[in-house]
């Protein structure tokens, strides 16, 4: 056996267990429930826990008290089976509603949901109050006839779809959503130069304010721009790098050190091809 083929059955082995496991612990609750240990000869739900699944007293405690706290959350409760008990308790510490929480279960590494809870929470505590920039604000600007033809036409467009009208300024938006990143996306054409100027501005650190990992991805917030433009090209850690892909920021367009948590996932449609290719390569 190569080292290749040792370390492949590693993965597949060690992945296999881990989904048995997460079956195994998320039946638990069910099983103090009706107190199935006692019936079949165990001292406890711990010694259940740890003969017959293999599972730790403190993992035991961790799903019953999880258990627990999402009695009135069905469906983030469900997740527990599928994406296993220690992702889904940190989701139940954000405080989203359900949904949402259960949509970063199922896009998200856990150690991207730790990072993001932590930031939520902190913000929420310290009773932070949104600033005025989500605001409708007048702009004025000159449109050549052309284009300004076309962008009606396209307004009319999604009018149709919508079935409702839409002012032209959420038709820009629509229009930038829609916009790929470009053939920059991957960093790999980010000029050496750059780079080392962005390595020296930040000391090779995500450029998150408090965040003391390394920077190991290059992410381009301006993901509409036109291609090769590096324009807004920021030096993050992996987790922050996946939490601005699912549209976790809620002002990305502004210095990394200002960003602030959104409480809902709101990616475009290139992050979402994004966190696709990201999960699959994980999966393999
Ligand atoms: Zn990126
Ligand atoms: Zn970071």
């Amino acid at each position: 056996m190569t080292d290749k083929e040792l370390f492949d059955l590693c993965r597949k082995y060690g992945s296999e267990a881990l989904k048995w496991r997460r079956k195994f612990a998320a039946l638990l609750p069910e099983v103090e429930k009706r107190k199935l240990w006692r019936k079949k000869g165990f001292y406890s739900i711990y010694d259940f826990g740890k003969r017959v699944g293999g599972i730790s007293e403190i993992v035991v405690d961790k799903v019953l008290f999880l258990d627990k706290k999402l009695s009135e959350k069905p469906l983030l409760k469900a997740e527990i089976e599928k994406q296993g008990w220690a992702k889904v308790e940190v989701a139940a510490r954000i405080p989203v509603e359900e949904g949402k929480a259960v949509e970063m279960v199922q896009s998200l590494s856990k150690s991207t949901l730790q990072v993001y809870a932590k930031e939520v929470i902190d913000m929420s505590e310290k009773g932070f109050k949104q600033k005025a920039g989500s605001e409708l604000q007048p702009v004025t600007f000159k449109l050549d006839s052309q284009t300004h033809f076309q962008l009606k036409k396209f307004q009319q467009k999604l009018e149709k779809k919508k079935g409702r009208s839409i002012p032209l300024g959420l038709v820009l938006k629509e229009l930038l959503e829609l916009a790929p990143e470009g053939k920059i996306q991957g960093g790999s054409r980010i000029p050496v130069k750059q780079k080392r100027e962005l390595y020296g501005k930040y000391k090779g650190k995500c450029a998150i304010k408090d965040c003391k990992n390394p920077a190991n991805e290059f992410h381009h917030t301006k993901r509409f721009a036109k291609d090769g433009t590096h324009e807004g090209v920021v030096p993050l850690c992996h987790e922050h790098h996946q939490i601005a892909h699912a549209g976790l920021i809620e002002n990305e367009q502004d210095d990394p050190k200002d960003w602030r948590p959104r409480k809902y996932m709101k990616p475009n449609a290139i992050d979402r091809k994004y966190l696709k290719n990201l999960k699959m390569a994980n999966a393999l």
